[in-house]
């Protein structure tokens, strides 16, 4: 089952090759991002060049300090490059004004943070349904409700929608961020370290969460880990050195996340 649907991602990436449409959800050139800290500077990315066929699942890891949040945060339309240009759907956004750039942001992006960034005070349910409120929907309540309940129920917690964060697992927080970052209908998931504060059974139903989604909807899935063994849950995987990407290939032997829970003796359940 999950393999047919594989294969209709890839037919869609292809048709949109064929007919010579935008192939690339993100292209990225000649990227680089330096701080000025007091009177040094920090280059923090020195000439990326990437680009990001639609439907594809990115990962990208490196060592601490390698440029890869600055990266996301510019291409997560949360930064903007010193130089190089980033192509978006075809749209130069390395050039948007701030409020151009929220406006992308809002309608194109989801966030997934190692964190969970959820409001601590504020219910499941509330913390999905938060980016329909920036987003300025002209939604009803009840319609809200509704889309923020159906989206956490997708992601396996449709028994924990009044739960407050601090009563659930860290796994569960997670599913909540996800169910947050995608209730605006995104194209593309960002995820920095989504599994660094999980253990490693959870980090896996985590991840086999991203690769449903990215199988299923079609999301294109960019997600940043300095784990090697995370990595392999992708289609693809860049290493960062430096500012630099240092490599750029295909996951041969990807890792499938169903497969491998299935064959995990059934440890304490719920996560
Ligand atoms: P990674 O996510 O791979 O650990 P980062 O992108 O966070 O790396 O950081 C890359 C480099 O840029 C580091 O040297 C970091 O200290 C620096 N850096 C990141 N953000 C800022 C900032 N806002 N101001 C100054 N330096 C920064
Ligand atoms: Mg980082």
């Amino acid at each position: 089952m999950a393999q047919a649907v594989l294969v209709v991602a890839d037919a869609a990436v292809e048709a949109d090759m064929a007919d010579g449409s935008v192939p690339h959800v993100i292209a990225v050139k000649d990227l680089v991002k330096t701080f000025v800290v007091g009177d040094h500077q920090v280059k923090a990315l020195r000439g990326i060049n990437l680009d990001v066929p639609r439907g594809e699942f990115l990962t990208v890891t490196g060592a601490s300090g390698s440029g890869k949040s600055t990266f996301m945060h510019i291409i997560g339309c949360l930064d903007r490059p010193t130089s190089g240009n980033y192509f978006l759907d075809g749209q130069d956004v390395s050039t948007m004004s701030k409020n151009e750039l929220a406006g992308v942001r809002n309608k194109k992006i989801g966030f997934v943070f190692q964190g969970f960034n959820l409001l601590s005070r504020t219910t499941a349910l509330d913390n999905v349904e938060l980016p329909m409120l920036y987003g300025g929907t002209t939604m009803k309540t009840a319609e809200r409700h509704k889309r923020a309940k159906d989206m956490l129920a997708a992601v396996g917690l449709g028994d924990r929608i009044t739960h407050y964060p601090n009563q659930l697992s860290g796994g569960q927080q997670q599913r909540v961020a996800i169910a947050r970052a995608l209730i605006n209908n995104p194209s593309i998931l960002l995820a920095d370290e989504p599994t660094g504060n999980l253990d490693s059974r959870t980090s896996i139903e985590v991840m086999g969460l991203f690769q449903r989604l990215n199988e299923e909807r079609h999301i294109t899935v960019i997600l940043i880990t300095h784990e090697s063994d995370i990595a392999e849950y992708g289609t693809r995987t860049a290493a960062f050195r430096d500012g630099k990407v240092l490599s750029d290939k295909i996951v041969t032997k990807r890792r499938a996340a169903a497969e491998e829970l299935a064959n995990l003796p059934d440890a304490a359940e719920a996560v």
